[in-house]
Parts: C-alpha cells; sequence; structure tokens
C-alpha cells in the first residue's frame, strides 16, 4: 500500500508550492505576529485577514511523537508520527525519519527535511538535529 497523497486546495497551495521548492512556508498574522499551521483565511489569534507566506527556520522540537508498531506503507525506517513545534511556535503534525526511534524524545530539537512524493507533492518532515 502507499501512502495516500494530500490534494493541495486553494488555500493550501502556497505551502505545497513552498515545500516542493523545499523552503517551506507558513503563514503570519502581519497584524499581530502569530504564526498559523494549517493554512487560515483567518487569524486564529486576533481575527485578522492579513495573513502573509512566510519562510519558517526549519528549526523545531518534538512536542510528543508515537512510533506505528506496524505500518502499511513502504518505508524505508519506522513510521514516526510526532506533532513538531516549529521554532517560530506554530504546531504541525509530520513525520520524523529515523532509523532509530528508541533515540527520539519529548523537547528534542529536529530539523525540516523534505520527501518528494510525486511531481506536485513535496513531504514535508522532519530529522533529528
Ligand atoms: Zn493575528
Amino acid at each position: 500500500m502507499s501512502r495516500s497523497l494530500p490534494t493541495p486546495s486553494k488555500i493550501s497551495q502556497p505551502f505545497w508550492d513552498s515545500c516542493k521548492s523545499e523552503h517551506m512556508q507558513i503563514q503570519r498574522c502581519e497584524d499581530c505576529g502569530v504564526y498559523a499551521f494549517y493554512p487560515v483565511y483567518i487569524c486564529p489569534e486576533c481575527a485578522s485577514r492579513h495573513l502573509a507566506w512566510t519562510s519558517v527556520s526549519g528549526k523545531g522540537t518534538i512536542h510528543t511523537f508515537t512510533v506505528a508498531a506496524k505500518s502499511s506503507f513502504e518505508l524505508e525506517g519506522p513510521l514516526v508520527v510526532a506533532l513538531v513545534e516549529l521554532e517560530e511556535g506554530a504546531m504541525m503534525v509530520s513525520n520524523i525519519r529515523t532509523k532509530s526511534p528508541e533515540t527520539l524524545s519529548i523537547g528534542a530539537p529536529v530539523r525540516l527535511a523534505y520527501e518528494r512524493v510525486s511531481d506536485e507533492i513535496t513531504l514535508p518532515m522532519f530529522e533529528p538535529a
């Protein structure tokens, strides 16, 4: 089984375009400075509609994670699903690429990596930093 791929929508297209170019951008509110993810039309903090796509540093920390004991996906290593807090403050559900998930811990630093899975989609994921 292959993994199901995301379908970009009008609001998420800039996000997927930025991942494809391997310079991930998320939205930042121009009024209050909060970073938002997933893509939104209205700032979750102050309800402003002035959101600008902004590059992120790619640094983050593991907020929480789980390791799938079994996976039906064809992957090279174990499937690690994590909630990563970006340095900018936004939270992302993603995967952590590692061959030794037993070395991962909550609070550990990770860095953004990319995995091209189709012509349209490059998935953002993380690696131990
Ligand atoms: Zn705001």
